[in-house]
């Protein structure tokens, strides 16, 4: 029981817990691999573990802790498990781990400048830190009329990208009177989700949103795109948007952005680039290519809480133009008016996105760069692609199988030949072993089978394994179906 007379933990008990939870992190990742990576718990099994009501009394911190490995435990899934293949990295690391610590402990909201001065000009200095290390277009520094600011996620990035289209097109009418249903936004079909919800969200309506086709690498044509918009100019219709994907969820493909750009620019359209995952990649010069044709972009958006080693939730967006953002999404009631904000001399980051409160987050991000510094990072970048290039080569050279879409970077889809039934097959052998975690996408109407390599642990003997287990799980799938 917890029987401290002001129910609060005392600083003392703090230290002594704090300890014990940092602890239970380390041996955790010393531990990491012994896990099965993919939860193997049914539906409700977590819950039935819980008791039906909570406690009427505290309980000690000692109880508490020995609940997580009981209960939450076998629930988990191990991201962090250098045999996660699937989705996307989410990687977390000990530096940002203990940013985002720090980050609760100070507990500071950060909305306004004058709320947290720190808050808001660390953000905003590592932001610009952001744009030098990956080389990105210098229209996106603070210093000019552009900047950064950490949103929630790819997501919350692209919705604000759209609002702020939204409002440069109609002269920030639509957020008076809301929009007229003629707006008119484009992505490919391999495009994120995300876009369609932000289309949903904004005011668009889905069905506004064109979805522009493919080439047979799986990037979005510009030809379409030029026709779609002509299509709808000539019905007098209002293009205003186009997000184009820089690796893509599905098959890591990397849209033109020099042709898409030139198009959005002779019709007036905003664009927004989506690299949540591989922008990470321009860490490294040889890898920079992707974020050709940047330069015509109108904001941009990567997540660091993917591939850079810095744990959830960490998405970084850029603006060309921060006054059409800011104009888009401000509102300032009596009770946030200041004298800082007034002077103009101030960024208040709530007009920047969705939510009013912020977090520090801006603390994880600065830890990650200070401790892995530059070479660290791009060390670890390398690292993962060298790995994922010599698993394409071995699909490549396996009779059995082939890849299903160029592998620019760290993603391999491939798949078994011998049809979706084989690859599911494949893969929820694999899967339920627990050795190894892959998922899949559709390419063409086909399964397929997806390999992400970029868990912050992953190293080539990880890969190996995972290759042996697929082939492994090949020859018996199709040993049962001879
Ligand atoms: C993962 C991903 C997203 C969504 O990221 P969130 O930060 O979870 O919203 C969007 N676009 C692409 C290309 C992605 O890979």
């Amino acid at each position: 029981m917890n029987d401290s007379p002001s129910f609060h933990m005392t600083p003392d008990e703090f230290r002594q817990a704090g300890r014990a939870v940092v602890d239970w992190i380390a041996d955790y990742y010393e531990r990491i691999e012994s896990y099965p990576v993919l939860s193997q718990v049914k539906p409700g099994e977590v819950r039935s573990m819980l008791p039906p009501d909570p406690p009427q009394e505290g309980e000690t911190f000692d109880a508490i802790l020995a609940d997580v490995d009981r209960i939450v435990m076998p629930g988990v899934t191990h991201w962090q498990s250098p045999n996660f293949f699937a989705y996307f990295p989410a990687n977390a690391s000990g530096p940002a781990i203990l940013g985002d610590l720090l980050s609760s402990g100070l507990g500071v909201q950060g909305m306004i400048w004058a709320t947290s001065p720190a808050c808001t000009e660390v953000e905003t200095h590592v932001l610009d830190w952001v744009v030098k290390m990956l080389d990105l277009p210098e229209k996106f520094l603070s210093s000019g009329d552009g900047g950064g600011v950490i949103q929630d996620s790819a997501s919350g990035a692209t919705l604000c990208s759209m609002l702020a289209a939204r409002e440069r097109i109609t002269e920030f009418a639509s957020n008076e009177r809301g929009a007229d249903g003629r707006l008119i936004a484009y992505a490919s079909s391999q495009g994120h989700s995300s876009i369609e919800k932000a289309a949903m969200i904004a005011g668009i309506g889905r069905g506004n949103l064109r979805i522009i086709d493919v080439d047979e690498k799986y990037a979005m044509r510009p030809d379409r795109l030029q026709e779609q918009i002509e299509a709808d100019l000539a019905q007098g219709l209002v293009p205003f948007y186009v997000a184009a994907t820089v690796g893509t969820t599905s098959s890591n493909a990397l849209d033109p952005l020099p042709a898409i750009g030139e198009i959005c620019r002779k019709y007036g359209l905003w664009l927004h680039v989506d690299g949540a995952m591989s922008g990470t990649a321009a860490l490294c010069p040889e890898f920079r290519y992707i974020h050709e044709g940047l330069e015509l972009a109108d904001s941009y958006a990567f997540n660091p809480h993917k591939w850079m080693f810095t744990n959830f939730d960490c998405d970084c967006f850029f603006v060309a133009d921060r006054k059409t953002l800011i104009k888009t999404l401000s509102i300032l009631p009596e009770y946030l008016r200041n004298k800082a904000t007034e002077s103009g001399a101030v960024i208040d980051y709530r007009d920047w996105h969705v939510p009013l409160g912020r977090r520090f987050r801006s603390l994880k991000l600065w830890f990650v760069i200070r401790h892995y510094g530059l070479e660290g990072l791009r060390y670890h970048v390398r690292r993962h692609v060298k790995i994922a290039q010599e698993f394409v080569r071995w699909v490549e050279g396996d009779a059995d199988f082939e890849l299903a879409a160029p592998a620019p970077l760290n993603v391999a889809c491939f798949r078994h030949r011998g049809g979706d039934a084989v690859n599911q097959a494949i893969m929820d052998r694999v899967n339920a072993g627990g050795e190894m975690f892959l998922t899949h996408t559709k390419l063409d109407d086909r399964l397929t089978l997806r390999m992400s390599i970029a868990q912050t642990n992953t190293e080539r003997r990880h890969v190996e394994k995972a290759w042996r287990l697929i082939r492994e799980a090949a020859a018996a799938v199709t040993a049962e179906q001879a």
